[in-house]
């Protein structure tokens, strides 16, 4: 057990020694309906032409260009309508000089066509239609392979998948992929204090913020997320209940009694004797005390044993779960800080910490102000910043103007 006379371990080293200790997840075959969030583990190329084959670009004839080049308003062009292709009409048809197709958005274009008079610059007619404006060769046209040919790459190993990603996956006609998953993560409160919000309390309990916070975080991060009921401060349940959570997820993190490891402080009681979750003094504020280890036979279920005070719990996540969620999908760590800005008032931090103040960004100013309430349990200032301002370990106090690294609070 750590004494408070301990070393304090520098974030970097542990955060370092975290990503170290975490096995990316096996890549697996994907239906495309679970694959939003997502890392693709290969590239993805077209197997086939995108657009698949020559098709209307708008509602209107098609045509051979040179039947309408002196179409004018003054001197419109007369033609007879052959047929009507609309889109999902597979018929090939083939379009002789001297005639039209009424044709539809996204219909096959005719054999012989080579534009396409949009409806506006005709009479829309059905049997014959007067067109009154030229269209150029390839006039709403849309190429087969104008957007990506077979063999082009679309997307490439890494390409973590959001909408637009799922989208040409699905127009290339992917139904699968190999990709590493959306982590699942289970969430889990501890301590005896806690009520569910939205029922009554009495003085000496408070209402759970952690579980619903780090949720909501998780799922930010790119998660599949389960929130399990507030565990009380028993070591034997919380063991078994830990246990059994990480069974069936990639994550685990818990809030709450980790602190000086005393009877109360249960997470510490009922994980030390494991030996595979150490328990640490990192040397911030706020987040001083930290947990975390692997659980359970190959492939081991990582868990995270975050502090209770909702700043500190937060703070955790953003500094060591969330790129730790990055590892498990095969991604690179981006650096800790987002930007540097001015500070706009004074900071003070305690020696040999890295402070994360809460701060709001003025990007109009461009400066970023630090919050009054600065304490780990003020999460009404939490919920008002945008940003933690860093203040490094070696400094205790930061006069206005000076620069200062920020993290972004997604
Ligand atoms: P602990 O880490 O268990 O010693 O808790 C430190 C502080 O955080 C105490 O004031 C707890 O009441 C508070 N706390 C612990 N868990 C939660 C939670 N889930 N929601 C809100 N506050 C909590
Ligand atoms: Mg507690």
């Amino acid at each position: 057990m750590s004494s408070p006379q301990t070393a304090l371990q520098p974030v970097d080293s542990y955060r370092e020694e975290i990503f170290a200790s975490l096995m990316p997840l096996v890549p697996e075959e994907l239906p495309l309906a679970d694959a939003d969030g997502a890392v693709l583990a290969e590239d993805v190329t077209a197997a086939w032409p995108l657009p698949g084959f020559d098709n209307s670009a708008m509602d209107g004839y098609a045509v051979v260009a040179a039947d309408v080049a002196a179409a004018s308003a003054d001197h419109p062009v007369t033609l007879p309508v052959d047929a009507e292709a609309a889109a999902g009409d597979t018929t090939s048809r083939t379009l002789s000089s001297g005639r039209v197709i009424k044709i539809m958005t996204g219909a096959l274009l005719p054999a012989g066509a080579d534009a396409v008079v949009p409806v506006e610059w005709t009479d829309g007619g059905s049997e014959r239609v007067t067109i009154t404006r030229t269209a150029d060769k390839g006039h709403a046209v849309r190429r087969a392979g104008d957007d990506a040919r077979p063999g082009d790459l679309l997307l490439s190993a890494g390409t973590r998948l959001g909408p637009a990603q799922i989208g040409v996956l699905a127009a290339s006609g992917h139904g699968a992929i190999i990709a590493r998953r959306r982590p699942r993560v289970a969430v889990i409160s501890t301590g005896d204090e806690l009520a569910e919000p939205g029922t009554p309390l009495v003085p000496g309990l408070i209402w759970d913020s952690n579980s619903y916070m780090l949720a909501a975080a998780a799922r930010q991060a790119g998660c599949d997320v389960t929130r399990h009921t507030v565990l009380r401060d028993n070591p034997a349940s919380v063991l078994a209940a830990i246990e059994l959570a990480a069974a069936t997820v990639d994550l685990l993190v818990t809030s709450g009694g980790v602190s000086m490891g005393g009877e109360h402080d249960a997470v510490k009681a009922a994980l030390s004797i494991l030996g595979s979750v150490g328990f640490r003094k990192v040397a911030m504020q706020p987040g001083m005390p930290q947990g975390f280890g692997l659980l359970g036979s190959p492939p081991r279920t990582p868990i995270f044993t975050l502090p209770g005070n909702p700043v500190s719990a937060l703070v955790s996540f953003r500094i060591f779960v969330e790129p730790s969620v990055k590892v498990l999908q095969g991604l690179q760590v981006p650096p800790i800080n987002t930007g540097r800005f001015p500070l706009s008032a004074r900071v003070t931090s305690p020696a040999g910490r890295r402070s994360f103040l809460r701060g709001v960004l003025d990007r109009q100013a461009g400066t970023v102000a630090p919050l009054t309430g600065q304490n780990s349990h003020q999460i009404a200032s939490l919920a008002r910043a945008d940003v933690l301002i860093v203040v490094p370990e070696a400094d205790t106090q930061l006069a206005a103007g000076t620069e200062v690294d920020i993290v972004d609070l997604p």
